[in-house]
């Protein structure tokens, strides 16, 4: 059976404002306004009762098939990845742990593994991608991709993809990521899963399993795309470590001119890459030792304490949501579901209770030591240790202790 997508929508031009749609919604997704009927669509179901009751035809129903490639896929192989460049031209950290997850997957449908890069000077990172677990690189090497402009980048992958129609397709859950991807799987006609924390291979049919965090991280999905290629899925930076370098390793590198490609140049790059913080302090995802902290800090000022924490390990701080909403610690220093995922060596958490969105963030932390007031709180479940008090009293008498030595 052919896929539908349904539309109701009423022509105002015919709508004689008469009322007899409203009365037979049962879902009450139809009122009159001034002139005309309208529909809510956060009520409606799309089930078309209002469309056989209109005496003037004036609601319209409107279904147009989707185009179903059920059965083309036979064509399709391969796992290939966006290989992201970051400003100062190296292939960034969450690439080099896409490597490795998409390596593993490669693995368990025994095919090849490709990365897809694009840039202006990037030629010499093909080799670097090969050490690191690629058995192709397609490289686009050219001014054209000096400045990131989704469209181009859009046009480029999406011919890649269409000629070497890799089966599955990752990218990384970045800033540039989460502008490109989903633009791209809408050319590329097909499903994205975003901010997926586990990526897997179904044993009986060999489709991807995509897991996230949904309902607000009560529950984990996992999400397939079994009629729609390539199936598609961003990963956050974090959730899987870096691909090693193997210089054994040897592949093929696959150069493609811009002139292949037909791109848009309707864009023009106005302002230069800026950084997200001009803080100085070490951004969350890249500091190997965090001091967190929550609600129970209390203020602005609890934080300084847990900064002496940090800088004695030569860390940073990072906040639960509550701190952030609080307004003492800016967003990008934000760890949960709706902020930063990170996985440092040491993760102090102080005064958080950890609810789920927030150990979604953190809990492949490789060391997570816990301080509490509230001996029962979650935190502690997933905590190597445990420190059951005031974080006021805990954590200066850590610095202190700390420095004495
Ligand atoms: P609380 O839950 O209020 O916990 C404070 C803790 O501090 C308590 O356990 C208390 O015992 C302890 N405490 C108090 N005083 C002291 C003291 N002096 N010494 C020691 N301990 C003390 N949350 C995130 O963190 N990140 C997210 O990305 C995120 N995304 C979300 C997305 C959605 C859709 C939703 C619905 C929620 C999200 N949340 C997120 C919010 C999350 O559900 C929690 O509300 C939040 O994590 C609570 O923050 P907290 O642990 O700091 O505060």
């Amino acid at each position: 059976m052919a896929n539908l997508n349904r539309k109701i929508y009423i022509d105002e031009r015919l709508c004689t404002n008469c009322g007899a749609c409203v009365d037979s919604c049962l879902f009450g997704a139809l009122s009159l306004d001034n002139e005309k009927a309208i529909i809510d669509y956060n009520s409606c179901t799309l089930c078309g009762a209002c469309v056989d009751e209109c005496p003037v035809s004036a609601i319209i129903k409107q279904d147009t098939e989707i185009e179903d490639i059920t059965g083309d896929f036979n064509d399709y192989a391969g796992v290939m990845i966006w290989g992201e460049v970051e400003a100062h031209g190296d292939l960034s950290p969450v690439s080099l742990e896409l490597l490795n997850i998409a390596r593993q997957l490669a693995d368990r449908k025994k095919v090849q593994l490709s990365i897809t890069i694009l840039g202006n000077g990037v030629a010499n990172l093909a080799e670097y991608a090969i050490k690191h677990g690629a058995d192709r690189v397609f490289i686009v090497d050219s001014t054209e991709f000096s400045d990131f402009l989704e469209e181009r980048y859009i046009d480029a992958i999406a011919y890649i993809v269409n000629k070497y129609k890799p089966e599955i397709f990752l990218g990384g859950s970045t800033l540039s990521g989460r502008r490109l991807l989903p633009r791209l799987a809408v050319r590329l006609k097909t499903g994205l899963t975003a901010d997926c924390t586990d990526l897997n291979i179904d044993p009986d049919t060999g489709i991807l399993l995509q897991t996230r965090p949904a309902f607000g991280g009560n529950i984990m999905a996992t999400i397939a795309c079994p009629n729609y290629r390539p199936q598609m899925a961003t990963v956050r930076h974090k959730v899987f470590t870096e691909a090693l370098s193997d210089d054994s390793r040897s592949g093929d590198i696959i150069k493609i001119e811009i002139e292949e490609i037909k791109i848009a140049r309707v864009a023009k790059a106005l302002l230069k890459r800026i950084d997200e913080s001009t803080e100085e302090e070490i951004p969350v995802t890249d500091a190997d030792i965090i001091v967190a902290g929550g609600r129970g800090v209390g203020g602005q000022e609890g934080f300084n304490v847990l900064r002496e924490l940090a800088a004695i390990f030569g860390g940073t701080i990072a906040a639960s949501r509550a701190a952030v909403d609080s307004g003492w610690v800016p967003y990008h220093r934000q760890v949960g579901q709706t902020g930063r995922t990170v996985a440092p060596k040491l993760y102090i958490a102080c005064g958080i209770s950890g609810a789920i969105q927030h150990k979604v963030g953190m809990q492949t932390s490789n060391y997570i030591v816990a301080i509490n007031k509230d001996k029962s709180a979650p935190i502690f479940d997933i905590a190597d240790i445990g420190i059951v008090g005031d974080l006021f009293d805990v954590v200066p008498a850590l610095v202190k202790e700390l420095q004495a030595k």
